[in-house]
C-alpha cells in the first residue's frame, strides 16, 4: 500500500497465477500446459526471425498473423483480432465490450478466475450465474429475464476448472437469445475434444470466440492469443489496443506462431496423444475411487469422497508433483490435474495409490 497509487490500484485483488517452480524435476500438473514440446517447425521459424531485423519494430498489426489465424479458421481477416496471450485480448474485450451502466457482465461462479479481476482493474459490474449441482451450465439462465438484462456474457467453453463442455448448439442458443450484448465464448481449451464457435460468427455480430496458442500449441511461454469475431467487434478491440500498446506481438512471437498455426499435422497429433492419456488418466482415478467431472480440455478435476483435496495436493507435492487446488466455495474438494505424458501421469497414479493406500 502507498499513498502514490491510483485509488483503483489500491481497491484491486489481482489474478495469482498457478506456481512456476524454480526447482528441476518436478511433475508439473498445474498450470495446463502442453506436455509435448512446440512443433519443431515454430521453433525453427522462432530462431531464423532471430535477426538483424529485431531493430525494427514489429508489424503492428500482425498481418500475417492474423492471415495464419483466418486460414486457420476459415474466416477472413477482418474478422480475426491477435494479442499478446489471450489474457491481452481478453482484457482489451472487458474494456472493449462489458462495461454498461446498470447492465452487469454475466460469468459462471465456477470459472476463469481472471474474469472478477478485470471487472475489478476496469471497474465493471458482473454478477455470477450459479452452475448447477454436477457443474454443468444451463443455458436458461443467461437468457434476457424481467429483472436482469445481461451487459455482456463470458463463459470458457469447455468451462475451467470443470473442464466440462456445452455443445455448440447450446452455444448458439446463448448467443442469439442474447442480441444486446457481446457473447464471449473463451476457448482457450476447446482443441481438447470441444466444438468451436468459430463457425458462428458470420451469422451473429454479438459473438466473439477467443483462443490461445497456449495450450494446445504448446506456446504458453510465447504469448499469442486470438479473438474472432464481427469486423465491428474487431475494430472495438484494435480501438483498444491502439489505445494501449501498438506493438504487442513481438516479431519472434509473429513468426512463430505462424509457423505453429501452419503445422496442422503436429498439432492434431499431439492434441490427440493429450485426449488419449486424459482417458487413460480418467479410468485409473475412478478406480482410485475418485469422481472425475467429464472433460473435454488437457486436464481433470476430480474428488475422492474419503480425501480431503488439499492434504492430497499437499501429499502429491512431497512426491514431487504439483496440481491445481482452489480453496474456493463448491471446489474446495476438487484437484485440478493436468495432462501430462504418459509417463507423467502414470507417475501421478503410483503416487495415488500410495497416499490413498497408506
Ligand atoms: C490459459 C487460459 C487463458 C489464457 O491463456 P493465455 O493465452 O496464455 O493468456 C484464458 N482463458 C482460460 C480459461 C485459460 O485457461
Amino acid at each position: 500500500m502507498s499513498q502514490y497509487w491510483s485509488p483503483v490500484v489500491a481497491g484491486l485483488s489481482p489474478y495469482v497465477p498457478g506456481e512456476q517452480p524454480k526447482l528441476q524435476n518436478l511433475i508439473k500438473l498445474n498450470t495446463n500446459e502442453n506436455p509435448y514440446p512446440p512443433s519443431p517447425r515454430a521453433l525453427q521459424a522462432i530462431r531464423e526471425a532471430a535477426d538483424e531485423a529485431l531493430k525494427r519494430y514489429p508489424d503492428p498489426a500482425s498481418d500475417a498473423l492474423r492471415q495464419a489465424v483466418a486460414a486457420t479458421h476459415g474466416v477472413s481477416v477482418g474478422e480475426v483480432f491477435v494479442g499478446n496471450g489471450s489474457d491481452e485480448v481478453l482484457a482489451h474485450a472487458f474494456q472493449a465490450f462489458f462495461k454498461h451502466d446498470g447492465r452487469p457482465l454475466l460469468f459462471p461462479d465456477i470459472s476463469y478466475s481472471f474474469y472478477p479481476v478485470y471487472c475489478g482493474l476496469y471497474q465493471i459490474e458482473f454478477h455470477r450465474v450459479a452452475l448447477q449441482d454436477d457443474f454443468s451450465l444451463r443455458v436458461d439462465d443467461y437468457l434476457p429475464q424481467a429483472q436482469r438484462t445481461a451487459g455482456g456474457i463470458i463463459l470458457p467453453n469447455p468451462n475451467a476448472p470443470t473442464g466440462r463442455a456445452l455443445p455448440l448448439g447450446e452455444i448458439e442458443r446463448l448467443v442469439a437469445g442474447n442480441p444486446q450484448c457481446v457473447v464471449l465464448i473463451d476457448e482457450a481449451y476447446v482443441d481438447f475434444g470441444a466444438q468451436s464457435a468459430a463457425s458462428l460468427v458470420s451469422r451473429y455480430p454479438n459473438l466473439l470466440v477467443v483462443q490461445t496458442l497456449s495450450k494446445s500449441r504448446s506456446l504458453a511461454g510465447l504469448r499469442v492469443g486470438f479473438a474472432i469475431g464481427h469486423p465491428a467487434l474487431i475494430e472495438g478491440l484494435n480501438r483498444v489496443k491502439d489505445s494501449f500498446n501498438s506493438y504487442p506481438i513481438d516479431r519472434l512471437a509473429q513468426a512463430g506462431a505462424i509457423a505453429a498455426l501452419q503445422d496442422s499435422a503436429y498439432f492434431e497429433q499431439t492434441c490427440r496423444a493429450v485426449i488419449a492419456t486424459r482417458e487413460r488418466m480418467t479410468a485409473s482415478l475412478v478406480e482410485q475411487g475418485f469422481e472425475v467431472l467429464p472433460s473435454a480440455a488437457n486436464f481433470v478435476f476430480a474428488r475422492h469422497p474419503g480425501h480431503d483435496a488439499a492434504t492430497l495436493a499437499a501429499q502429491l507435492r512431497e512426491r514431487s508433483i504439483i496440481v491445481r487446488h482452489f480453496r474456493q466455495p463448491r471446489i474446495d474438494q476438487f484437484l485440478r490435474i493436468s495432462i501430462g505424458t504418459d509417463d507423467e501421469s502414470q507417475a501421478l497414479i503410483a503416487a495415488l495409490n500410495t497416499i490413498l493406500g497408506a
